[in-house]
């Protein structure tokens, strides 16, 4: 049976802008589904793009993906969700580790690729690295498999990192391990990096930036500190009231949100979040709220920042 309709198409990702600086770490955060790891796998180019321009130091890598597919994998490297699905079970740690450097055509002796090899695997925390070279996949945690994940992505010295949840599939005990060395990283290797994950527990630590995702859109983006000492979107404050925090006695403003996330397939009119929105006036029913700036902190809320200096719900509510 074929239908004559159209298929419809889902934008899982659409109108997001944001800025890395060399060095910095942006974290990407929202609930799954919101299409933080789609943006994530389109940055290394295992989603299309469709419109608009990624740039990596001034190249535009939406066109380097399709031109010099090699020389983009050498700049940006990803570290997946998945220790244990992302490596190949059948190969050696070692095969595993000089596979980048063989298919970037390199042109390096047997003892050469064998030292890049022990050299990446040592500084993603593996020593003495011989202990675990000739090892397969299975026979090494979880933990230790991730690092394995990380020394792959570091061996072609790439400029940018995409680490898709890097530590959710891991042991409470393991995933700090796992921070402490993607920040060491980041800091010696003077590397820019995009952290994605749904935990806001995290990013303190990690990231100098945030960007706060919904259904596909970027809602809040600035300094970390600014979007957690003051956040102005309402998803935001729901997510950061929802997040533990260590101090006991550190009290969070109560922010509720309605109902769950709505289909994709169905985006709904004016702000996309007004259905779940406790703070919803008549035109977030229809108007798409517009960029709101103060300094870097940028939101896409029509209430943003006025509400803090008192003056606005009120103003909003008659224009
Ligand atoms: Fe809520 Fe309206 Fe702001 Fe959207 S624009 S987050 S519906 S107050």
């Amino acid at each position: 049976m074929f239908s004559n309709k159209k298929p419809k198409i889902i934008h899982a990702v659409d109108g997001v802008d944001f800025e890395l600086k060399q060095g910095e770490v942006l974290g990407l955060v929202g609930e799954s589904g919101c299409g933080k790891s789609t943006l994530a796998r389109t940055l290394v180019g295992l989603e299309n793009v469709t419109e608009g321009v990624i740039e990596l130091n001034g190249s535009n890598i939406v066109q380097l993906q399709k031109t010099n597919r090699r020389h983009f994998h050498k700049q940006v490297q990803m570290v997946f969700q998945d220790p244990y699905g992302s490596l190949n079970p059948q190969h050696k740690i070692v095969d595993i580790l000089i596979r980048p450097l063989i298919y970037q055509r390199a042109k390096l002796s047997k003892k050469s690729l064998h030292e890049r090899a022990v050299s990446s695997l040592e500084e993603a925390g593996l020593k003495p690295a011989d202990q675990y070279l000739d090892k397969y996949p299975h026979q090494l945690s979880g933990g230790q498999r991730q690092r394995v994940c990380i020394a792959r992505a570091i061996i072609l010295e790439p400029k940018l990192l995409v680490a898709d949840e890097p530590i959710s599939m891991l042991d409470v005990s393991i995933k700090w391990g796992i921070i402490q060395l993607l920040k060491s990283l980041v800091k010696e290797r003077n590397l820019s990096m995009i952290y994605v994950t749904h935990d806001l527990a995290s990013v303190g630590s990690v990231c100098d930036k945030l960007a706060i995702m919904y259904l596909g859109k970027i809602v809040e983006y600035g300094p970390v500190s600014q979007i957690v000492e003051k956040p102005q979107h309402p998803y935001t404050k729901a997510l950061l009231a929802s997040t533990p925090s260590a101090d006991p006695n550190f009290k969070r403003q109560k922010a509720d949100i309605l109902g769950g996330i709505p289909n994709a397939m169905n985006i709904p009119s004016g702000c996309r979040f007004h259905p779940r929105c406790t703070n919803a006036i008549e035109k977030c029913k229809t108007q798409s709220p517009k960029v709101k700036k103060e300094g870097e902190h940028i939101t896409h809320c029509h209430l943003a920042f006025d509400v803090n200096k008192n003056s606005a719900v009120a103003a909003e509510v008659e224009a």
